[in-house]
């Protein structure tokens, strides 16, 4: 099966994660499809485990009998909760002409290249979109699509030099929980690669560096006709807690590598308020400053107000793999003459957010993100084009070849 197959029939499967669910992985669709994916491995011939948390591993044997590196290849099973991906309807828009397409007459949506115009880079290739009622599921179906592509590919060209390669399908990344039962030291892998970038070409290995911080401010509930001296009115300081956090340090007005503090929850009363901040930046000693900010303005509410007025908690929740990533330059140099190698100008953009492989980096698997040929993800306007996820997949068989020629 070409790519574009593998990947409209997975999409049809709605494996949405769930974070608010209590069980793992968090949706039983994903272990339904983790399921067909061990099937159609199996009958490709390869041995496949699937385990209770949903990981789906695969161990390829090396075709060379020279001692090569061994590649974990990983994709992630589960589809963003942020848009309904029930019931998705893909359609082929060939040889796109650069103009709107309509996603759904009826409901007027557009995927127009003047809110979108990453777009235009795909004039002449043929794009599957949505019916603007669901997201697609590129993100990040077309990463396991090609990954299944290039074990069919393997299956057929048994001679085509490789080193023992893993394949790694992994649930829940999108509410954040995509390795965590996954030990990368059970991988024997000597470094990784995550498919799960945007364009063609793409290679990320910088992420942000992150935290969580949780302000809980204690106030004093009067009755507010006789408050006078006597009320602490907790909302109010939760207000003032934030006016003292950097104005321009938030992510509605911040981009590449800036770094912002997002306040994304707010519960409270007057006797009690809680704020929920993520702390984000590219840069360890930036992101040290923005958590010393939230310490200088703890400390001042309490010398204003009293000393358990306000309790702050934060706790880093992930770190940029570039720091560890500087050691093993060769993991990042194959991906680059690969994608040389194909004619396409590798795309090396910091991501503001987190990876998978971010974490299995700092667990010892070294582990960049690779792009996928999907675009605008979590929500309708989500589209995949058919020649970049191809693009992919010859990418993905350079590297191979390349790691086994070493
Ligand atoms: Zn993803």
């Amino acid at each position: 099966m070409r790519v574009a197959d593998y990947f409209l029939n997975y999409v049809k499967i709605n494996t949405q994660s769930d974070p608010n669910s209590k069980t793992y992985p968090s949706t039983s669709s994903q272990l339904e499809f983790g399921k067909l994916l061990q099937k159609q491995l199996q009958d490709l011939g390869f041995s496949v485990s699937i385990d209770n948390f949903g990981y789906v591993i695969s161990r390829i044997p090396a075709s060379v009998s020279s001692q090569v590196p061994n590649v974990a290849l990983i994709a992630h099973m589960d589809t963003s909760p942020d848009a309904s991906g029930d019931q998705i309807k893909p359609r082929i828009v060939y040889d796109y002409d650069g103009k709107d397409i309509i996603l759904n007459a009826e409901k007027g949506i557009l995927l127009s290249p003047q809110v979108f115009p990453n777009l235009l880079a795909n004039v002449g290739h043929d794009l599957i979109v949505t019916d603007g009622q669901t997201l697609l599921g590129a993100d990040d179906k077309a990463g396991v699509a090609e990954i299944m592509a290039l074990a069919e590919f393997i299956s057929e060209n048994p001679t085509y030099p490789h080193g023992d390669i893993i394949l790694v399908f992994t649930p829940d990344e999108e509410v954040g929980n995509g390795t965590l039962y996954l030990d990368p030291s059970q991988l024997s892998a000597d470094f990784g690669y995550t498919l799960d970038g945007e364009a063609a070409g793409e290679i990320s290995f910088e992420n942000f560096n992150a935290a969580e911080a949780t302000v809980t401010i204690i106030g004093a509930s009067v009755h507010p006709g006789s408050a006078k001296n006597k009320m602490v009115n907790a909302i109010s300081l939760a207000y003032e807690f934030d006016q003292y956090l950097p104005r321009f340090a938030r992510p509605e007005i911040t981009e590449k590598y800036e770094g912002f503090n997002h306040l994304y929850n707010i519960e409270g009363r007057v006797e009690k308020t809680t704020l929920s901040y993520i702390i984000r930046n590219h840069d360890p000693l930036l992101f040290e400053k923005q958590k010393t900010d939230f310490l200088s303005a703890s400390a001042f509410l309490n010398r204003k107000y009293g000393k358990n007025t306000c309790d702050l908690v934060i706790t880093d929740s992930y770190y940029n793999m570039k720091e560890k990533l500087e050691d093993h330059q060769e993991v990042i140099d194959i991906a680059i003459d690969a994608i040389t190698e194909i004619g396409l100008a590798p795309i090396i953009e910091p991501i503001r957010g987190g990876t998978d492989g971010a974490r299995l980096t700092y667990q010892g698997l070294p582990c960049p993100n690779l792009g996928t040929g999907g675009h605008n993800y979590h929500g309708p306007f989500e589209y995949a084009s058919i020649q970049e996820m191809e693009q992919s997949l010859e990418i993905l068989k350079i590297i191979i070849r390349k790691i086994a020629r070493q």
